[in-house]
């Protein structure tokens, strides 16, 4: 059992709106054992739990053991995040912030979740949680 959440990584899944299932299946496909995030947000704002809490995830090399990852739907190079997705990931991650400190959130890379996301926005929201 991981003790510490130093922080949240967040990720975008580069595709259309698919379920946590459809996830663990293409990672598994990559030969991993699971789907790697802990979360996955659809894009009528669902959060499905993902890999357990139980393992460090497999979302962002040289941060898995210390980050929570968590993927929202689409693909955020081309369009934004649904409102619904936004709102329930503000919630999720001053949620998971309250119970767990993970205090620092970071983006997966340059292009993940992608340039629509609306990062000053939600950072801005989260700090005011
Ligand atoms: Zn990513």
């Amino acid at each position: 059992m991981i003790g510490i959440w130093k922080g949240i990584v967040i990720h975008h899944s580069a595709s259309h709106d698919v379920s946590a299932n459809t996830i663990d299946r293409w990672h598994k496909e990559r030969g991993w054992q699971e789907i790697g995030y802990h979360f996955v947000i659809r894009a009528n704002g669902d959060v499905e739990p993902a890999r357990s809490w139980e393992r460090a995830g497999a979302h962002a090399k040289g941060r898995n053991r210390e980050y929570i990852g968590i993927c929202l739907t689409g693909k955020f190079t081309e369009h934004p995040p649904t409102p619904e997705q936004v709102t329930s990931l503000i919630h999720l991650v001053r949620g998971l912030r309250s119970r767990w400190g993970a205090e620092k959130i970071e983006k997966h890379h340059d292009q993940c979740p992608g340039p629509m996301f609306p990062w000053a926005f939600f950072s801005e929201a989260v700090k005011r949680g």
